[in-house]
Formats: structure tokens, sequence, C-alpha cells
């Protein structure tokens, strides 16, 4: 289980804990200046943002609402709430660009001091920017200003309950703004877990986690968030949403789906009722070796349709196999790394054991070779630290970003093909393009790609230009723009073409009736 710990406020210019920031050691420095050159691209300092553009008159109004020293307009504050941590919101923030920088960053303690912003901000024409953990990357939280009086970020970090635990049916109800570990050691009090880990974990929120259903390393044995929510509260302009009086119904469409996913654009979520387990007493982590990226997935689908899923069960292709090892050779030799998977069980000591032997049988009678615990483990121990390295790299001229994508079984090797084809031509000889298999279900699977290329004079085009052809070409193989990154403003004309006239009418009509002003995060989601 990943380490608990307070979340502290991110790095403006950077992912993560300021103290946690690193450098490239000079071992890596030397195979960066290899492969890219090394360049010298500090982030700019002493960067502000523009003044804000709420006057006072408007602002006391919301003091009255919420407390004066719960609106904060301070440099600094309205700083630490602008955008979020994609590589392009990092490289605007490196070079000191803060326009998108909200006028106002306002702390509510509830659902009904929400209503009441809410209720202010319909009344003056003000944007809303719910803001859990600020870790969107896709421009989930760069929201449109123009026709507003300003913007302001709702910022939920006051909102950190656990409002309810039922241990006869397994849930709990918590507050939007406690962050990963936060949710975490308050189940972990009454021996509960949700199990939800994304590599952002340390930093986002349980109501971000709902907005943009989100799915985490250990999906395979917990489900995606979304699947673990059977309930929620949601303040709109037009009224408050409580959904979620059953474990199912046929109750009509479910409107819980309405709200999972809406990224701020309908409502914004004040409390989430979802499903818990036990805190597992035992956790495993190891590695397969399999001599290709078709039969480690091959063995993966077997696995899921054989209902023998573990808790964590991932795979690289070969060249993220050839990178991620330190040394490559213990899992086949530098010329033929094959490919790695990580495999991990959670349970009861029992539990782990039956299902490992299980899995163990299957993977073998499939041509994979088991590593033992070691490649697991290291994994388990980094699974939240690579973000930091993105960091490390952008200071020495090194574009880095991911992006993620998900299909059926049968179209999995079109898309990579297709995907891995459209960055390479656009990113060009020397890049890197990396990838892995993130989420498995019976019926399909997500494919995660993570890119690497010498930066050129504007490296937000450059990417731009990658994700557009990258963005074209899964559309054309039928898949999904996001499987989990969500929808924000980078994915909108993507999603346009993924859910078709039909589907944007609906969420228009949607949008209309719950946010008829059009304050709540204007630009995002809907196209
Ligand atoms: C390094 C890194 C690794 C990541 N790894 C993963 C991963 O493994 N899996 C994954 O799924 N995602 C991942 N993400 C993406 C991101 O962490 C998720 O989208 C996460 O769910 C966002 O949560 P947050 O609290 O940070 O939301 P924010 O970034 O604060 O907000 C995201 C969107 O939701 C809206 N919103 C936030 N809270 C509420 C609320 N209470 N009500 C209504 N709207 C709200 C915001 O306005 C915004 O549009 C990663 C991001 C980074 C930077």
């Amino acid at each position: 289980m990943p380490t608990q710990s307070t979340p502290t406020e991110m790095h403006p210019q950077r992912w993560g804990d300021p103290a946690a920031a690193t450098v490239l050691p000079d071992s890596a420095l030397g195979l960066v200046e290899l492969a890219f050159g090394l360049q010298d691209r500090p982030p700019v300092a002493g960067a502000t943002p523009p003044p804000s553009a709420l006057d006072e008159a408007l602002l006391d109004d919301l003091r009255a609402v919420v407390g004066a020293e719960h609106v904060l307009t301070d440099d600094v504050t309205r700083t630490l709430r602008t955008r979020g941590k994609s590589t392009p919101d990092l490289l605007r923030a490196r070079a000191g660009d803060l326009d998108d920088a909200p006028d106002a960053v306002v702390r509510p303690d509830g659902h009904d001091d929400v209503e009441a912003v809410l209720a202010w901000a319909v009344e003056h024409r003000v944007a809303v920017v719910p803001f859990g953990g600020g870790t969107s990357v896709t421009g989930g939280l760069a929201a449109r200003r123009d026709g507003f009086a300003g913007l302001v970020s709702l910022d939920l970090v006051r909102m950190k309950r656990l409002l309810a635990v039922d241990e006869v049916s397994m849930t709990a109800t918590l507050e939007p703004g406690l962050r990963g570990p936060e949710a975490e050691a308050l189940l972990a009090e009454h021996g509960l877990t949700l199990g939800h880990y994304p590599q952002s974990f340390r930093h986002a929120s349980i109501g971000g986690f709902a907005a943009t259903r989100s799915s985490g390393q250990s999906s395979a044995g917990y489900g995606r968030f979304d699947a673990m929510v059977v309930g929620l509260t949601a303040a709109t302009p037009t009224g408050t949403l409580r959904l979620g009086s059953a474990p199912a119904n046929a109750a009509g469409p479910d409107l819980r789906q309405l709200l999972l996913g809406s990224e701020g654009a309908f409502g914004v979520i004040t409390s989430v009722t979802v499903r818990v387990r036990r805190a597992p007493a035992v956790t495993s982590y190891e590695g397969w070796r399999w001599p290709s990226f078709d039969a480690g997935s091959d063995a993966m689908r077997t696995l899921a349709q054989a209902g023998l899923m573990p808790t964590v069960l991932r795979l690289s292709d070969e060249s993220e196999t050839a990178i991620n090892l330190a040394d490559p050779s213990s899992i086949g030799g530098a010329e033929d790394p094959g490919c790695l998977m990580v495999i991990g069980h959670e349970g009861t000591g029992e539990q782990v054991a039956t299902r490992r032997a299980a899995v163990a049988v299957v993977l073998q009678g499939l041509g994979g070779t088991a590593l033992g615990t070691d490649p697991g483990e290291k994994w388990a121990d980094g699974r939240f630290d690579g973000p930091y390295l993105r960091d490390a790299l952008l200071d020495h001229g090194v574009l880095v970003e991911t992006l993620e994508t998900a299909t059926f079984w049968s179209n999995r090797q079109r898309l990579y093909a297709d995907v891995k084809a459209a960055l390479t031509a656009s990113l060009g000889e020397g890049s890197l393009v990396l990838c892995h298999v993130s989420h498995v279900y019976e019926t399909g699977c997500s494919l995660y790609f993570t890119v690497a290329a010498r930066q050129g004079d504007d490296p937000i085009a450059q990417w731009q230009a990658a994700k557009a052809v990258a963005s074209d070409a899964i559309i054309a193989a039928g898949a999904t723009i996001t499987h989990h990154h969500a929808i924000g403003t980078d994915h909108k004309p993507w999603f346009a073409r993924e859910i078709g006239d039909v589907g944007v009418r609906v969420l228009r009509a949607v949008k209309a009736e719950l946010d008829p002003a059009g304050i709540l995060n204007p630009g995002v989601l809907i196209p």
C-alpha cells in the first residue's frame, strides 16, 4: 500500500511537493545529452498574475457569504490556483505566463456555502472554476473569462470531512476536498480503503476523481473511481441534486452518471458516497517478462476474460521496458528486453496466495517468464515519482508529455500502431514514443503513451501538433479520446467527433438546464 502522507501545496511551476523536486543524476544526464542534446531551460522566476478584475464592492458581497478570511486575492494564492499540471500548463507557468490566474480564490466550507457562492456568481456574472487538487492534465481549470465580470477559483480545500461510514453496506461518504492520502488516512481509522491510486494520488482530490471519472493504478482490483461511486450530492446554479438511494436501480437513466465526468460544468460535487473495501492485510507485487507486447496483451485479455484479475495489472511495450529498467539485461538482455508486466495482488494472506498461484499457472501456460518480486516492488516504490522526472527533463530542454486512450481488444493492435506512428511522425527523428497497457477490462484496455523529444523554439506548439495528429488517429481508429484524463478544454474537438451531434446537443441541453447563466467552468467539457 502507498505511504500515507499529508499532501502539501504543489510547486506553481512543477509537479508535486516542492521539497521532492529532483535533478537528473549524472548518469542520466549523459544519456539525455546523447539522445536529445542538453539545453538549459530553467523556469522564469518572479512572475506575478495580472491584477484582480473584481472590484471591492463585489468581493465584499462574496466575503459576506463565506467570511472575509476565505476570499483571497493575493498573488501567491492566485498563482497556485492557475491551470493544472499538463506539460503545456507547466511550460506556460515556467515561462511566467499567469494570464489564466483567477481574480479571487474562494474557500467554501460546505454544501450551503457552495450554493451561496454560485448564487453570488450568477447575480454578478462571475465565472466559477471548481478546484480540487489542481492536477488536471486536459485544461480543465483553464476556463474562459470573456463575457464575465471576472473569474473565481472555488477551492474546496476546507471541505475535508469523512461524513459517514456504513460498515454494514461497506460505503463511506466523503467531502470533495479530501486529497487521496487524506481520504485513505480517514478510512484507515476504520480498517477500510478506497483503493484508488492514480499516479496523481498524493495531490488529487475526491471531488476531482468524481468530476473527471479517474482511474487508478489498482483499477484491475478496485475498479475505476466512477464505478466506486454509489451516490453523490451536487450544488448547481438551479438547485441541489442528491443521487443514489440504492446500490442499483431501474429508476430511469442513471443521473449519477451525468455528474460523474461533468468536470465542474454542470455543478459542484459537494459529497460522494463510495463503495469501500477492507484494508488489505497483504500486498504482493511481481514482474513477468513477455517476448512481445502482443503476447503480453493477449495474456492480459486471457486473465480478464477468465475472471482472474489481479489488483494491479500493467504491461510496458518494448521501448518503455528498455527505458524504464535501469538494467534491461536483467529481463532478457539489452538486445531483447522483452516487455515487462507488473502484477499486484492485495487482500488477505489466503486470497493473495490463491490468486497469485492461479494467475501464475495461466501466465506460465501462455509463455510468460516469472521475474520474481523485485521488478514489482521497484514499480510499487516509485509509483508516484515519475512526474518529478518530467520537470527535471523540462529543465534540460526535453519535451515530455503523455496521452491515453482505450479500445476493445480486437482493435488494440491497430490503435497502438496508428497512434505510435502519428506521434513519431510529428515529433520527428530522435523522439521517443513509449506505451503501456494501463487498465484492463474483459472487453478491452487502455493504452497510455509517453513521449520525449528535444524541445524546439515553441514547445507548446510542438506538443499541440503531435497531440492533434495522435488524437485524429485515435478517433479514426474508433477509440476514445480519453480513458481517464477527461475532456477539459484540450479534448473538446475530438470529443465532439466521438459523441456526434446528438450527443453534443444533449450535453448543451443539460448545461442550459443546470447552469443557464453559463457561469460554471465556461469553455470546459461542452463542445
Ligand atoms: C502527474 C499526473 C499523473 C496523473 N495520473 C493519473 C492517473 O493515474 N489516473 C487518472 O485518472 N488521472 C491522472 N491524472 C489526471 C488527474 O490527476 C485526474 O484527472 C484527477 O482526477 C483530477 O483531480 P483533481 O482533484 O486534481 O481535480 P482538478 O484538477 O482540481 O479538477 C479537474 C476538473 O474537475 C473539476 N472539479 C474538481 N473538483 C470538482 C468538484 N468537487 N465538483 C465539480 N467539479 C470539480 C475542475 O473544475 C476541473 O475541471 C494525472 C495527472 C498528473 C498531473
